[in-house]
């Protein structure tokens, strides 16, 4: 099975993959297992699934097309932040505010969720609390500020406002941060491992038997389940065409990109963001950035709705640090990798079943770091018996992206062009 360009080109290239060397690997599955829950995707999703499983007693099995982290949940930018990626205006119209105020406060457990996670399992993945939403002209920070303010006179979630005489402005939470995604990721997985899930690396699951039981298959082996998680992300469509179609028109693969400067100093660093927050400004197509923990610029941006590499990747991205760092001007950069987010039509998550026993999760977003261990979660509580926090996300309903793949990438190109216009007025 090809691989998109950018995983096949880049993944290696990535900051994370040289700073968190993977200290074990997991056997291909080979012959035939059996587990009560099968879970398809060794991401954040999958791995958080797993964890809340095992600890509801389930005996589970998770399948990995390539190796655990290997996908979003291991390149991202890091950035640990409150609510979805849709405005929870959206939630609002769909399921009400009852409903919303729920969702909203799922969204914050899954921030305490990272870090108990941390503290649990002693995972070394350089948290660091706090995260800013900076404003980059006066149209954009009214409606942030509107923002701020709705969000405290609703839903009860104070944040701080950083108002300015000059921009940018923004808006502080502390609860949100940042992290090294791959060494969380892998320290899940050695949790999840600890714990007595097995795990199977290389072990691309290619065709699933719906029924009673269902069972997976792999090029050299097969698990037969009570049930089964879909939490492959868009790879599930390319590793697994015919597993489940129907959810692949829902989601569309959205590459995103990221440059690493080399070490900086201390000083240096801390004088680009001297709060050592996450920062992401309020464009539509929005720029992501923070400080890593041996003090780089770690700088995100830059989208693409085509699967192949952009041309000049290091050099585009190193021009947008520059703009918005000018002080940088004359630093290279040192690593430049990027990874496919899977972008819903309405940017809500898209949870719910296909049949009875299959269960899935995508349409992340771009916001999926802190939300996939809570949708893990939701998975085990709702195959434990108690649905209701998994259905309300189910209920939200999802549009097809129009016409097909092929189809539907120049209809959303043309409609980014005007949003990256509107970011400018
Ligand atoms: C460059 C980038 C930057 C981002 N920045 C942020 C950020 O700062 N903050 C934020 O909140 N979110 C961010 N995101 C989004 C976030 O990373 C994702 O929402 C999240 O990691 C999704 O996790 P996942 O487990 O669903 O998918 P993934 O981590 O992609 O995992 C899916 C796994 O399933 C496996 N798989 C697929 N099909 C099969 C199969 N048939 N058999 C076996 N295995 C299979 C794949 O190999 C893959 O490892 C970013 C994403 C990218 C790409």
């Amino acid at each position: 099975m090809p691989l998109l360009d950018v995983d096949r080109d880049l993944t290696r290239h990535s900051y994370y993959a040289a700073t968190a060397p993977r200290a074990a690997s997991f056997p291909p599955l080979q012959g035939e297992v059996t587990a009560d829950v099968a879970v398809v995707g060794g991401g954040l999703a999958g791995l958080s699934a797993a964890i809340e499983l095992h600890d509801r007693g389930f005996d589970v099995v998770l399948l990995e097309a390539q190796q655990v982290g290997w996908g979003a949940s291991g390149r991202n930018g890091g950035q640990a932040i409150h609510g979805l990626a849709c405005d929870q205006g959206v939630i609002e119209a769909q399921l009400g505010l009852d409903e919303a105020r729920r969702v909203w406060a799922m969204s914050i457990e899954a921030l305490d969720l990272i870090r108990q996670r941390i503290a649990r399992f002693g995972i070394d993945c350089d948290w660091r609390d706090g995260y800013l939403a900076v404003a980059t002209n006066e149209r954009k920070a009214r409606e942030l500020k509107d923002g701020v303010e709705r969000l405290e006179r609703v839903y009860g979630y104070a944040q701080q406002w950083i108002g300015r005489d000059e921009l940018p402005a923004g808006a502080h939470d502390p609860r949100s941060g940042h992290l090294h995604p791959l060494k969380y990721s892998l320290g899940l997985a050695r949790a999840a491992a600890g714990l007595g899930v097995r795990i199977y690396e290389h072990s691309a699951v290619t065709r699933l038997d719906a029924g009673a039981t269902p069972v997976l298959h792999t090029a050299q082996g097969r698990v037969t389940a009570e049930r089964v998680l879909l939490a492959g992300n868009v790879y599930l469509q390319q590793f697994a065409p015919t597993v489940a179609p129907q959810l692949a028109a829902r989601i569309m693969p959205v590459g995103t990109y990221i440059v690493a400067t080399p070490p900086l100093g201390a000083e240096r660093a801390a004088a680009l963001i001297p709060s050592g927050c996450a920062v992401c400004d309020t464009n539509f197509v929005l720029d992501y950035f923070r400080r890593s923990a041996d003090h780089r610029l770690i700088y995100g941006g830059r989208v693409s709705y085509s699967t192949a590499t952009p041309m000049n990747l290091a050099a585009g991205m190193r021009a947008r640090m520059v703009q918005t760092f000018p002080q940088l001007e004359g630093v290279d950069v040192e690593h430049a990798w990027g990874g496919f987010v899977d972008i819903s039509m309405n940017r809500a998550p898209d949870f719910g079943r296909v049949g009875a026993n299959v269960y899935y999760l995508q349409g992340f977003s771009g916001h999926g770091l802190a939300l996939t261990g809570l949708a893990g979660r939701l998975v085990a509580e709702a195959i434990d018996g108690d649905a209701s926090r998994f259905d309300t996300f189910a209920r939200l309903k999802h549009r097809n992206f129009p016409g097909g793949r092929l189809l539907r990438m120049p209809a959303l190109v043309a409609g980014m062009a005007w949003y990256r216009l509107r970011d400018l007025l």
